[in-house]
């Protein structure tokens, strides 16, 4: 995530976020009606765990599904071949969004938990033995966490963690001084999905290579925040997610340097990742296919493909933009609330605030705001050692998007002060 030069913000027509939201029909829908009561509008604070669908998306789906929907790569006919050119077409499409050299270094996967334990599966099982360590952060999801885990089980290997200040920030003379002879892999989050701290990835890689350390990037929240160049990054393995980048669910994307797919062994075995079966030996396809066994998530290919033209229209600078704006105006508002504590006051970060408030257990705090039409996510965020790092069980968290307004903001406002007074707070 570069940051933005005033000259682009200077010159970027202004953001029309009304218009924006009438493109997400779930974003008008009332919720908890009752009898003779009308109602809340949906404020739907949780696109860190998942990101509402334009009507795009939903149509390039739809249309796909009535129109030109087969199995692809291996039919003759006329419907097969315009499913295998779209869903080809959206390989192309994610390689240009992270500026991949070439479409075989995007393999599609599961979701980015998938991808990540493609990596620990194959990459992981080759290449790393007892002993070896790997370098990660205190603020990972459980996603770049538990594969690690399972790999240190059946080989040993030694997982070392970078700590972060009460800011979030992650500790960088911390993380150079565990880099070390046994260090074979780092594996980072490029984005609190807890925090909102964006790490220093650059030079997260830069360190790493240094050294000859290959470097895995978990892109799941910073794709949704800002603009990522895997070349300018220079990193080895990327990853995201397609639900939180306002695609569908069931499909995420591993970007890894041909060098590495090249030498990893296949991960699943099937369908479409064969080059010849017989049983006397098997053959695999080259990357990215030997990691694609059977029948991918086409329908919801077509989905990311459509998700992507939309953030490019609307364009990812402007995004981050109105994202600030709602950051810097949520926190300034949230602030002002007696007992509420912010988790993640990193500079620089992403639009995701997490905060806990005196007397009020997060569970409860989202059960009421729930009742206001506020949908925040609550609990450990798949991030328990942070939890326990802040000394906290749990927090609220509202990730904010490039359809939320400042109304909102004052809607979520509104319904903490009403929860304080709930609770007596
Ligand atoms: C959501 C998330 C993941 C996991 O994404 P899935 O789609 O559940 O696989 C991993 N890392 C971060 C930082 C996330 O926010």
């Amino acid at each position: 995530m570069n940051r933005l030069s005033p000259a682009i913000a200077a010159e970027a027509p202004p953001y029309d976020v009304e218009r924006v939201r009438a493109d997400f029909p779930v974003l008008s829908r009332v919720v908890h009606e009752r009898k003779g009561k009308p109602g809340r509008p949906l404020v739907y604070l949780d696109s860190g765990a998942s990101a509402q669908k334009p009507r795009q998306v939903i149509d390039a789906m739809v249309r796909f599904m009535e129109e030109d929907y087969a199995n692809i790569h291996r039919g003759v006919h006329v419907l097969s071949q315009r499913a295998t050119d779209a869903f080809e077409g959206v390989r192309d499409k994610v390689a240009a969004f992270l500026n991949a050299p070439s479409r075989d270094t995007i393999v599609f996967t599961g979701n980015a938990t998938d991808a990540i334990n493609l990596v620990a599966a194959t990459y992981g099982r080759a290449f790393l033995e007892a002993g070896d360590e790997v370098v990660l952060s205190i603020m990972e999801h459980h996603a770049n966490i538990v594969p690690w885990q399972l790999l240190q089980a059946e080989k040993g290997i030694v997982l070392k963690v970078v700590p972060v200040d009460d800011d979030g920030v992650l500790d960088m003379d911390a993380y150079a001084a565990l880099l070390g002879p046994r260090t074979k892999l780092v594996a980072m989050t490029h984005c609190s999905n807890v925090l909102g701290t964006v790490t220093p990835a650059r030079q997260i890689v830069r360190l790493a290579r240094e050294r000859g350390i290959p470097v895995l990037l978990d892109g799941s929240q910073a794709v949704v925040h800002g603009r990522v160049d895997v070349q300018d990054l220079d990193v080895d393995f990327y990853v995201f997610t397609a639900h939180k980048l306002y695609g569908p669910t069931g499909l995420g994307v591993l970007y890894a340097k041909y060098e590495h797919l090249k030498r990893m062994p296949p991960y699943r075995g099937g369908g479409d990742m064969i080059q010849s079966v017989s049983f006397s030996g098997t053959t695999f396809k080259e990357p990215p296919m030997r990691f694609e066994a059977g029948t991918p998530p086409i329908v919801e290919g077509i989905g990311l493909g459509a998700a992507i033209d939309y953030v490019e229209a609307l364009g990812r600078d402007a995004i981050a933009l109105h994202e600030h704006d709602l950051l810097n105006y949520a926190t300034q508002q949230l602030s002002q609330i007696d007992g509420l504590r912010i988790i993640g006051t990193a500079p620089g970060k992403a639009a995701i605030i997490s905060f806990t408030v005196e007397g009020v257990h997060p569970h409860d705090l989202g059960t009421v705001v729930d009742q206001y039409g506020v949908a925040v996510r609550v609990g450990q965020h798949c991030a328990e050692p942070l939890m326990d790092r802040f000394g906290i069980g749990s927090t609220a968290r509202a990730s904010f998007a490039l359809y939320n307004t400042r109304a909102e903001v004052d809607a979520l406002v509104d319904s903490v002060r009403a929860v304080k007074e709930f609770f007596g707070a």
